[in-house]
């Protein structure tokens, strides 16, 4: 991605200590841009990050805890990075939870947590950086998705409804926002290996799970993070209230039974 040029813009990526966040962390840094480090829980991973990002790329890096779907701790997160920082051109929602728990067992506090962080998080990070944005004269916020925004899945209902309403947020704020010079793009990673479903990879056993995704491979946290970096740019600057699918085509292989034709000179 050396062709693209951040220097001089501020980021903010919420979950950015750890997975798919702290690529994008990485990223954004390769092009040029300095970087605030969200965490909730990972601190130490936080700081280890960004003693690497400073050493490789030589930009200004910083980290703060906050809970997203806490207004409190988001306001306080902002008001830290103006003051480390001065300003936001990008901000990244990417922080984001499951747990697989069929609808008949599921508690209120299940259903609560997993759409406060992946639905209310945003909306209260998007808020505090529009309103720094609207004053500046613009930016770009983008929300990590996932394919379960438009693909259903057993146990994780919670989760579903939450990207399925993250996806419709994202359109509504392009709506809102698009006067104000700011691009709001959802992206919406297939299955990617990270601490989120290492697991579940492993159990069902990395072979199985490539056969389901057309292009034969997991995904890379790289290809969700090279995917933010150009959508962050200049080069992305009429793509406003898009959804970008980043999966391999997996969420498009429903008809699993149906093998390949195979070719004629197979
Ligand atoms: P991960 O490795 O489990 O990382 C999740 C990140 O979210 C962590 O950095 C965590 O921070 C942060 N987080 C969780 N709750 C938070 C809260 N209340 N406040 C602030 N941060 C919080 O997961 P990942 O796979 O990188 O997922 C990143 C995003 O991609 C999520 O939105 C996820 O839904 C989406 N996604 C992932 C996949 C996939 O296959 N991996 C597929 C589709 C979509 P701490 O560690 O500091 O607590």
């Amino acid at each position: 991605m050396k062709n693209i040029d951040l220097s001089g813009k501020k980021a903010l990526v919420t979950g950015g200590s750890q997975g798919i966040g702290a690529e994008i962390c990485m990223q954004l840094a390769q092009c040029g841009a300095d970087v605030f480090i969200n965490y909730n829980t990972s601190r130490d991973k936080a700081e280890e990050l960004a003693k690497e990002i400073r050493g490789r790329h030589g930009v200004n890096v910083t980290y703060g805890g906050a809970n997203v779907s806490n207004a409190k701790e988001v306001e306080a997160m902002f008001l830290q990075m103006d003051d480390e920082m001065g300003a936001i051109d990008i901000l990244v929602n990417n922080a984001g939870c499951e747990s697989v728990v069929h609808v008949l067992d599921m508690e209120e506090k299940d259903w609560d947590r997993v759409v406060d962080v992946n639905l209310k998080g945003p909306f209260l990070c998007a808020q505090q950086a529009g309103q720094r944005m609207e004053n500046s004269g613009g930016g770009v916020i983008i929300n990590i998705s996932s394919i379960h925004d438009v693909v259903p899945r057993k146990g994780l209902i919670h989760y579903c409804s939450a990207k399925a309403g993250l996806k419709m947020f994202s359109k509504c704020l392009s709506l809102e926002l698009a006067d104000k010079n700011i691009r709001v793009i959802s992206i919406a990673p297939g299955a990617i290996e990270t601490n989120m479903n290492r697991e579940e990879i492993a159990k069902f056993g990395k072979d199985k799970f490539e056969n389901w995704i057309p292009q034969g491979r997991i995904g890379e946290v790289a290809d969700v993070a090279h995917t933010v970096v150009f959508m962050a740019s200049d080069l992305a600057g009429y793509i406003n209230g898009a959804d970008i699918y980043v999966d391999g085509a997996y969420m498009n292989h429903t008809i699993q039974y149906d093998p390949r034709p195979k070719r004629k000179k197979e």
